[in-house]
């Protein structure tokens, strides 16, 4: 069979392409191969923001401000046409200076707190971006200590499973198809250009475009044509809590290791996550559990074992300073990536999906693609 564009792999990169895709008048086909949005972009926690942002580089903040503008317009579009509604919202990040803020005999630690806290007040000022200085209980009372915070309101999130239920439904919707159980396994290339690719299932599948969204995997299945791409497998785990609807108000961050808890609307929370370097292994570990664990009791104490729902483990696609790979091949014309977003591939998708569609399709460019290109 023959599409406009085949997009491998069906996670929130994939699928938000397709969709916009599809929206700009393509035929698109995805080839999933097992189910579309099991993998990282389900296990992820949908905080849609770097988590401390001034300490990334201007691509980063570039792509995810592109996206942060695209996130209204996409998640309404999505919710009238699908009735699925992702539960995207502005529930604010609070951010825990913890222990190393607070002064040692010489006062060191103030002064690396505060030196930190400009930082993010310039950072912020420069990115029209709200921050103020508060005590911790203002914004969220039943944390377990009052203490000095920033508090970014403006951060927004989004429940991701529904997000990329949502996804699927649309892309079927515009006419997109969804093969699942359809794994790559080899490229027929000739004159520089794909000309098909093989699958598990003897199907061999035809499109003028290929646009690789295999998230961790997308090397592996490049095989030599990957060339100097570098993008590797890094675990996250999650554990999920059943509070009561409204006890956390807003993501709380602890600055000190980037722990953090997310309140969903209806009173789950998620407290993550892990970032470990342990190959393609996706299995979830008693340490890992036993350390989110008491993070999560010592922040809220009212989070207990008791309250534990659930437990899980993603692998994320990490990239070299979380600057994901948006271009053509090198060498191979009709060959894209959309991978590597490693931490932010929920943030960053609906601007990840606009560049490569706007390559694909020759359209102009909301801003300078350059630091996204294919490494050769
Ligand atoms: C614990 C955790 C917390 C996170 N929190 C956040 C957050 O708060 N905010 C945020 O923005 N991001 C977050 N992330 C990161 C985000 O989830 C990822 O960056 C993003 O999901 C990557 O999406 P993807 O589509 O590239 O990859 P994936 O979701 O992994 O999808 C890749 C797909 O490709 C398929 N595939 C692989 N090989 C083949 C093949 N040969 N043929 C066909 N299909 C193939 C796979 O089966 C999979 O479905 C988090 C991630 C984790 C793990």
């Amino acid at each position: 069979m023959s599409s406009d564009i085949i997009v491998i792999g069906g996670g929130i990169a994939g699928l938000t392409v397709a969709h916009e895709l599809l929206r700009l008048g393509a035929t698109v086909t995805i080839l999933e191969r097992q189910h579309c949005a099991r993998e990282a972009s389900w296990a992820g926690g949908g905080i849609l923001s770097p988590l401390l942002p001034w300490n990334y580089s201007c691509p980063v903040t570039r792509l995810t401000q592109l996206s942060n503008a695209l996130f209204p317009k996409f998640i309404e579009a999505l919710r009238r046409d699908t009735g699925i509604d992702p539960e995207y919202q502005a529930s604010g990040m609070l951010v825990l200076a913890g222990a190393t803020g607070e002064p040692d005999s010489e006062g060191h630690g103030r002064a690396a707190r505060e030196a930190r806290e400009h930082d993010a007040e310039a950072w912020c000022a420069r990115h029209d971006f709200r921050l103020s200085k508060v005590r911790s209980h203002e914004i969220a009372p039943l944390l377990a200590s009052d203490e000095a915070a920033l508090w970014l309101p403006d951060v927004c999130q989004v429940r991701n499973p529904r997000l990329l239920q949502a996804l699927m439904k649309a892309v079927g919707q515009r006419g997109g198809v969804i093969k699942e159980h359809v794994e790559i396994t080899d490229w027929q290339i000739e004159h520089g250009r794909v000309q098909s690719v093989s699958t598990s299932t003897g199907e061999k599948f035809t499109a003028s475009n290929y646009i690789v969204t295999a998230g961790a995997w997308s090397g592996g299945l490049l095989r030599e044509h990957a060339l100097k791409l570098d993008i590797w497998p890094v675990r996250g785990q999650i554990l999920l809590f059943q509070a009561q609807s409204g006890l956390l108000p807003a993501i709380v961050l602890q600055e000190q290791d980037n722990f953090y808890l997310i309140p969903r609307r209806d009173g789950y929370i998620l407290a993550g996550s892990t970032l470990e370097e342990t190959g393609f292994d996706r299995r979830t570990t008693a340490q890992a559990g036993k350390l989110l664990l008491e993070k999560t009791h010592a922040l809220v104490p009212a989070l207990t074992e008791a309250t534990l729902s659930g437990h899980w483990a993603g692998l994320r696609p990490g990239s070299p300073d979380n600057i994901p790979v948006i271009g053509s091949h090198p060498h191979i014309t009709n060959l894209y990536l959309n991978s590597g977003h490693y931490r932010y591939g929920i943030t960053m998708a609906p601007g990840s999906a606009q560049l490569i569609s706007n390559m694909i399709l020759n359209k102009p460019q909301p801003l300078d693609i350059a630091p996204y290109k294919w490494p050769s």
